[in-house]
């Protein structure tokens, strides 16, 4: 080895320290011409570098992209939540009343409730806010709940057989029911009330299997996968017969005495 070829390698050994150093120091590449080149993926077994060409220090380890964990991704293979329940609703076409509606209905309420109280579809108020039971009917379902039982309404869950407006508050047809019910069914899984209320005839008949109406059916307890169900008036019908108010009133102690509620005297 000459002279020139000895101090040719103290000067390799001199930038190869040095750039050591620097990667020592956090440095990623450092360009020693115009152009940038980006550095190889395998780690060097020391610093490469030509004219015009990008020192490169140690490739970055490749960024590894989280996967965006949805509720139910989450959840596969866990028992069902509500959340999971209404993101598997997600933008529902599944029957034709979502050509209609300007939301989705859920339902609301404490999901460890011990009343939960089924009503119809959603009305005009309810479709425009998203929630169940917040228009003139939903005014008297609250009055019930808060005056007459003295409880708070987000105490208890509120929902209904159809998550959709129909058009014009017509009741909903057989196959938007059939369509719709599997998730109040696996509402009523999830909350695992005490009591279930079902308001009307389209949560009585349809939760319970029968034909009757709910004039008959009113204030006699059923039955639903072992939780008792009180059917009583759905408060749209008070509203145009106050005068069967009284009825639901004894409907409504019935409950609470099967939940060990004191029952006040009076509404
Ligand atoms: N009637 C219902 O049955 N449900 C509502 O949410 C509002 C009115």
């Amino acid at each position: 080895m000459n002279e020139i070829q000895k101090e040719f390698l103290e000067i390799l050994a001199d930038v190869r320290a040095h750039l050591e150093y620097q990667r020592a120091l956090g440095v990623k590449s450092i360009e020693i011409g115009s152009q940038d080149i980006q550095p190889p993926t395998a780690q060097p077994a020391a610093a490469v570098y030509t004219k015009k060409q990008t020192v490169a220090a140690p490739a970055a380890p490749p960024v590894v992209k989280e996967p965006v964990k949805t509720v139910a991704a989450a959840q596969a293979g866990q028992p069902a939540t509500l959340e999971s329940i209404r993101e598997e609703i997600g933008d529902c076409t599944r029957c034709k009343l979502h050509k209609g509606r300007n939301s989705i209905v859920f339902g609301e309420g404490d999901p460890k409730a011990t009343i939960l109280f089924v009503g119809e579809g959603p009305g005009f108020e309810e479709d425009q806010q998203g929630r169940p039971f917040v228009g003139a009917a939903g005014q008297l379902l609250t009055d019930i709940i808060e005056k007459g039982m003295k409880i708070k309404r987000a105490e208890v869950y509120i929902c209904n057989i159809v998550k959709c407006r129909p058009p014009n508050n017509r009741n909903p047809e057989p196959d938007e029911v059939e369509t719709c019910i599997v998730f109040v069914k696996k509402q009523i899984n999830v909350i695992k009330p005490k009591v279930i209320v079902t308001l009307g005839n389209v949560p009585t008949q349809n939760l319970l299997g029968t034909k009757q109406g709910i004039t008959r059916m009113r204030g006699v307890w059923q039955e639903y996968e072992g939780i008792p169900v009180m059917p009583t008036f759905h408060p749209s019908y008070l509203l145009r017969s106050p005068g069967e108010k009284k009825h639901v009133w004894e409907d409504i102690k019935l409950v609470m005495a099967k939940l060990g509620m004191a029952v006040p005297e009076k509404k």
